[in-house]
């Protein structure tokens, strides 16, 4: 037997950390991934899901030839073909339908947070703008938290990992890092020892008792009066840093000022936390210095999203709480480091019509002029993923609708595909990935062959350029040159090809050590300075739009778990769904642990055991996201229940808005 084999190469998974991995191969297979010691932040862990990436690299659903569609839609029957067979038949249906329709009958499908620059970006691009397609508004994810970060301070960097541990006060805001940011644990825990005053602003109970010293478990959408009430707490105290809100910002009078109509009294009965919990919020983070809020992701998803993303980053420019090491806020760094894809072709003008994705269902079903007629999937699966999960499935099961799904398992998605075509997993190809928590930027280099004939995305749109007709050199670059030359067009740090090519990372390096916002780094708006009222929200920027619950009383959160990446483990990780609720609410519905029980709205209804757990707050109930449908009872999933509305001024998907009642199912058959 050879000897093993280990090679570095970095997670490209969507995850803030982006890990530097060691790849054991035995024998020309992967046995084992493990987390490099070398690398300050993956510190020789990694998460359990990703410890397992060979699991999905070699599982029985991989896809690993060309098929095409044999039986009815969402069937799964399938026959192989060869790579000429499928890429002539995609490249002669899009011509077919840009001749009949117009190019903006094609809709290219993709999120990407766990892609790269060459897989998610400047080829894909390319390839749909020369044919005409319809653009996409990517909202499943980050969409009002990349507004507001944007309209507020230009995306200024953010406090990094490492100078938590500087922090005497931290507020985890609509975050859990237990799940999916672990590499912040660490630097948490030291915090903590050092003193800091650790609160934790989230419905569900997501970290130990003993790990927190405050936990406001708000009702789900009620982030934006909270820290109104916090401003007001400001204001009404006269806690704020005016001096700071004069010389470096504009629009505190107008934040202000509805803040004011946002006592405790109030916001505690809107958010369903006492008052006394906020007050004690407020005094802490106003006496702490340094003192930082990590706000996620968690609390964007909702319609009041924007706005109180806004408004909690806000809160260290009223509090005065820029300016020092460990201050401030986190959130993406994801700008820190970016490809100027100009420098590698010049792109035409894209100005057709944009889309957007948290619509798919009834985009796929409404009178659109032009139809969307041609459908391309990659880097995503939105049955799972995507809001209103029926009316998604009713779309793909149009029978003149021309789908390409291009993926590595067969996700419930791609058994609605008339061509699947075998993608690549990150162990089996290279790729430049940069990350959006830590400041890194990663080379991920093969550690095997593709299994069967998986492909990455580049070689598939360059493949289909040249059968278009589309002669822009890129889509004649390998992926060893598309690698040197995006190496060479990033901003932010300066690219190193070999690094990359031989899977290492890089480091972002910032002139004077890790960011202190307000001092170090200022904001990238163009007169420096934070605008706390920002255009894109509006002229009521902070007005507060509660959900009609109407008959259905319970909030549905669909948060991430530690079992999956959205939907991606989801094949073999997540083996049956179940329904989380508080006793209470159980007990109101005579509903037992284990109960087999309906969950259920006006857009669908999904059904699973129930686990009661005093983790969840009374009013709130829990389905994971990402799940498959064989996941559940009855082949629906949380995104079911998921409302298609969309945030109003970023177009974010709204999930926790869902609304949902809950029952008991008297017969096991009803439930399984
Ligand atoms: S998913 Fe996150 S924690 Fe897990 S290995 Fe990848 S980067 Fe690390």
């Amino acid at each position: 037997m050879n000897p093993d084999q280990t090679i570095p190469t970095t997670c490209t998974m969507d995850c803030p950390d982006t890990c530097a991995l060691d790849v054991t191969v035995r024998e020309g297979r992967v046995v084992g991934l493990h987390g490099r010691r070398d690398h300050p932040d993956t510190a020789g862990f990694i998460c359990e899901k990703v410890s397992r990436f060979h699991e999905r690299l070699y599982h029985p659903s991989r896809i690993l030839h060309p098929l095409r569609r044999t039986g009815p839609k969402g069937e799964g029957r399938f026959e192989a073909i060869s790579w000429d067979a499928a890429l002539t038949e995609i490249a002669d249906r899009f011509r077919e339908v840009r001749d009949r329709f117009g190019g903006e009958a094609i809709l290219p499908f993709k999120y990407g947070g766990s892609n790269g620059f060459l897989g998610d970006g400047p080829v894909d691009d390319l390839f749909f703008a020369r044919l005409g397609a319809s653009r996409l508004a990517r909202t499943f994810c980050a969409a009002p938290t990349g507004e507001a970060a944007k309209g507020l301070y230009g995306k200024m960097p953010t406090t990094a990992f490492e100078d938590f541990v500087h922090a005497r006060c931290i507020i985890i805001w609509g975050a859990n890092p237990r799940v999916s940011n672990i590499h912040l644990l660490p630097y948490l825990k030291e915090a903590r020892r050092r003193g800091a005053f650790v609160a934790v602003v989230d419905p569900l109970r997501t970290f130990p008792a003993a790990d927190v010293d405050l936990h406001l478990p708000i009702l789900p959408g009620t982030d934006l009066p909270l820290a109104l009430a916090l401003a007001h707490e400001a204001e009404s105290r006269g806690w704020l840093d005016r001096a700071f809100l004069d010389a470096r910002t504009t629009g505190a009078d107008t934040l202000l000022a509805t803040a004011r109509s946002w006592d405790l009294d109030r916001a505690a009965e809107t958010c369903g936390v006492g008052a006394e919990a906020i007050r004690q919020l407020a005094q802490v983070y106003q006496k702490a210095t340094p003192a930082l809020i990590r706000c996620g992701w968690g609390l964007e998803r909702n319609q009041n999203g924007a706005r109180a993303v806004a408004a909690i980053l806000a809160l260290p420019a009223l509090f005065g709480k820029f300016g020092v090491k460990g201050g401030g806020y986190a959130l993406s760094n994801s700008g820190a480091v970016r490809l100027d894809a100009s420098r590698l072709f010049e792109m035409p003008p894209w100005t057709t019509r944009m889309l957007n994705m948290s619509r798919l269902g009834a985009l796929l079903q409404e009178p659109l002029a032009p139809p969307i007629a041609a459908l391309y999937v990659y880097n995503c699966n939105p049955v799972a993923t995507a809001p209103d999960q029926n009316a998604v499935i009713q779309g793909l099961q149009r029978e003149d609708l021309f789908t390409v799904v291009h993926e590595q398992v067969m996700t419930d998605t791609a058994r609605y595909a008339d061509i699947v075509l075998p993608a690549v997993t990150f162990l089996e190809q290279r790729e430049i990935k940069r990350g959006y928590g830590s400041y890194v930027v990663g080379g991920v280099r093969p550690a095997v062959a593709p299994e069967g004939e998986a492909r990455p995305n580049e070689a598939v749109f360059s493949a289909l350029a040249g059968r278009l007709g589309f002669t822009d050199e890129i889509f004649t670059w390998d992926t060893e040159t598309l690698v040197r030359r995006m190496a060479g067009a990033l901003t932010g740090l300066e690219g190193q090809a070999d690094t990359y090519l031989e899977g290492g990372i890089q480091t972002a390096a910032f002139s004077g050590g890790t960011p202190i916002q307000f001092d170090t780094v200022m904001p990238r708006t163009p007169d420096e300075r934070g605008h706390l009222a920002p255009a894109f929200l509006g002229k009521d920027p902070y007005r507060f739009e509660p959900v009609e619950a109407g008959d259905f009383p319970l909030a549905l959160l669909s948060p991430a778990s530690s079992k999956m990446t959205s939907s991606t483990f989801g094949e073999f990780n997540y083996p049956q769904l179940r329904l989380a609720m508080h006793p209470a609410d159980a007990a109101a519905r005579g509903i037992a642990q284990d109960d087999r029980v309906k969950v259920w709205n006006r857009l669908g209804e999904v059904r699973c055991p129930a686990d009661l757990t005093d983790r969840v707050r009374p009013g709130v109930v829990v389905l994971p996201k990402g799940a498959w449908m064989k996941s559940s009872g009855n082949g629906r999933t949380a995104t079911a229940l998921a409302p298609a509305h969309l945030e109003p001024a970023s177009g974010g998907a709204c999930y926790n808005d869902a609304r949902v009642e809950v029952a008991g199912l008297s017969s096991p058959q009803d439930a399984l």
